[in-house]
């Protein structure tokens, strides 16, 4: 063993990374994880937590005004974009000191700067190389902004939590989870927003019924909704304002244009030609399904290969791979099924399982049990806005194949469902839960009669 400095480099302390390299450590190994940008990655710099502060901070617009109606009279309530950047950076540094510190903690040795593979066992870092017996590649996404004349006047997900002033109108290409959850937040914090998206319908993967439900959701807050659009340029003006020029013909003033239109795989200069790693036809690294690459010492987990691109799935990745390579009897295969995910828009969606186009292509006979209602908190509120709540059942075996919900606090809601589902749960088995009174969570286990049967 001593022939190498580790018996495993990390490159890339994101949260695949981080997660493997604690847990190898923890099983013995010796281990270092090279970072060249920030402790926690995506999901803890730009990604999920400051995405979480923001939709927070956007929420209370609503609150304030469904405060009224309970009584409450607010005036003058004024929003600071300002302080809520700065109590975002001060948070995620906290963050990234804990981060520091279960690394350090745990014994793994932490290299700051870019790692570039030399072969298939030494790692590059600035003027210092290390050999390992073992590499784990977990250098996560990018976003990707497609070319055209103007790219250089919008900005991705990276520069928007950091921007000096929140505009006052706004732009949003893209129809899936950052863009559906930032124009949520730009409309929430007051700026006139536009969503455009380039194909009939945008959340594509999601339960069509969610999709629906959701065009009039966002239409009935106000929301400028685009589909079958794209951009062909954007001009900027003398006075920073933005033309933004639509395939249609038509033209949107703007004052910032976010492109949401997906992320790629982050290998530039990796030195991936130093070794006999191979990427998928897709441009995503290559793995086995215990994330070994085509290179026997090279391994792979999160957004760099083509896995769901969620923290929750890089985390049991990178546990599964240490599992794998330094505890091999406590080695469990990472069940991707029955996955829980949420859109973190105002009002949140939340779905699990199977969409009833999904379990439709995989030939089940499906019970569906649909409830559209008011919630209660939207009454006094004067609120009309309504949630949906979806249960797909499977008729011959009575098995729950998929939950979706659109409301407040969705994904609070189906987290507590997808035990459920893991745990193989029947429709019999929801209507013999009691349900908390009152609650909107109530409705999954007291929704009776089918609203369609096949
Ligand atoms: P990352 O977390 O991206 O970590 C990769 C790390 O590798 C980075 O720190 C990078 O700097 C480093 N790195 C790359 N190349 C090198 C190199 N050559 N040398 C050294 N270091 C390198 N997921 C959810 O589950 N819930 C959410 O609410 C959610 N919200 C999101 C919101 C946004 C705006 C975005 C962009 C993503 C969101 N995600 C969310 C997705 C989630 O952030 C990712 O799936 C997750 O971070 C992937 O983890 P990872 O370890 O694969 O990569
Ligand atoms: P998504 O893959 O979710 O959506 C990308 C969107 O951009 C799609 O609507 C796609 O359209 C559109 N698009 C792609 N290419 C182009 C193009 N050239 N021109 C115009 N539109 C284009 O990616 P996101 O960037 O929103 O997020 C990346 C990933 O991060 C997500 O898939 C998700 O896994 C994760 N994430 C998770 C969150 C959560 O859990 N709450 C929040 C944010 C991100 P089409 O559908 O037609 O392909």
């Amino acid at each position: 063993m001593a022939e190498y400095d580790f018996d495993l480099f990390v490159i890339g302390a994101g949260s695949g990374g981080v997660r493997a390299s604690r847990m190898a450590a923890g099983f013995g190994a010796k281990v270092a994880v090279a970072e060249e940008l920030y402790l926690g990655g995506t999901c803890v710099n730009v990604g999920c937590v400051p995405k979480k502060l923001f939709a927070y901070a956007a929420h209370f617009a609503e609150d304030f005004s469904d405060a009224r109606g309970y009584g409450w009279d607010l005036s003058g309530t004024v929003f600071n974009w300002q302080r809520l950047v700065e109590n975002k950076n001060t948070e995620i540094t906290r963050l990234n000191g804990i981060y520091h510190n279960l690394l350090s903690g745990a014994g793994v040795t932490l290299v700051q700067g870019r790692a570039r593979l030399l072969d298939s066992h030494t790692v590059a870092v600035g003027d210092k190389t290390f050999s390992a017996e073992r590499i784990l590649l977990a250098t996560g996404g990018w976003p990707f902004i497609p070319d055209f004349p103007g790219r250089e006047h919008v900005i991705s997900s990276n520069e928007v939590f950091y921007l000096e002033q929140l505009p006052k109108r706004c732009v949003v290409v893209g129809g899936g989870y950052i863009a559906i959850e930032f124009a949520g937040i730009f409309k929430g914090l007051g700026c006139q927003t536009s969503l455009l998206y380039r194909g009939e319908q945008f959340l594509r993967g999601f339960d069509q019924g969610i999709r629906d439900h959701m065009v009039v959701t966002l239409q009935n807050k106000g929301m400028d909704l685009q589909f079958n659009t794209d951009v062909t340029r954007v001009n900027k003006q003398a006075d920073g304002s933005l033309q933004v020029h639509l395939k249609s013909g038509e033209m949107l003033e703007t004052d910032l244009v976010l492109y949401a239109t997906g992320r790629r795989p982050k290998l530039d200069g990796l030195g991936l030609e130093n070794t006999a790693v191979k990427l998928d036809d897709k441009g995503f690294i290559e793995v086995n399904d215990e994330y070994q690459t085509t290179d026997p010492a090279i391994f792979a987990i999160g957004d760099v290969t083509d896995t769901v691109q969620l923290t929750p799935v890089a985390l049991a990745e990178g546990m599964a791979l240490a599992r794998r390579l330094y505890a091999p009897d406590e080695y469990r295969p990472v069940d991707y099924n029955d996955l829980a995910t949420a859109v973190f828009c105002i009002p949140n969606i939340a779905t699990l399982g199977l969409t009833e186009e999904q379990a439709r292509a995989q030939g089940h006979k499906l019970d569906i049990f649909e409830s559209r209602f008011r919630p209660m908190r939207n009454t006094l509120a004067g609120n009309p806005e309504q949630s949906l709540m979806k249960l797909l059942v499977d008729q011959d075996s009575d098995r729950v194949l998929g939950v979706h919900m659109v409301g407040p606090d969705a994904g609070e809601i189906i987290q507590g469902l997808a035990v459920a589902l893991k745990a193989g749960a029947t429709k019999a088995v929801f209507d013999a839960t009691l349900g908390i009174h009152p609650t909107a969570a109530e409705e999954f286990v007291t929704m009776r009669t089918p609203s369609r049967r096949d």
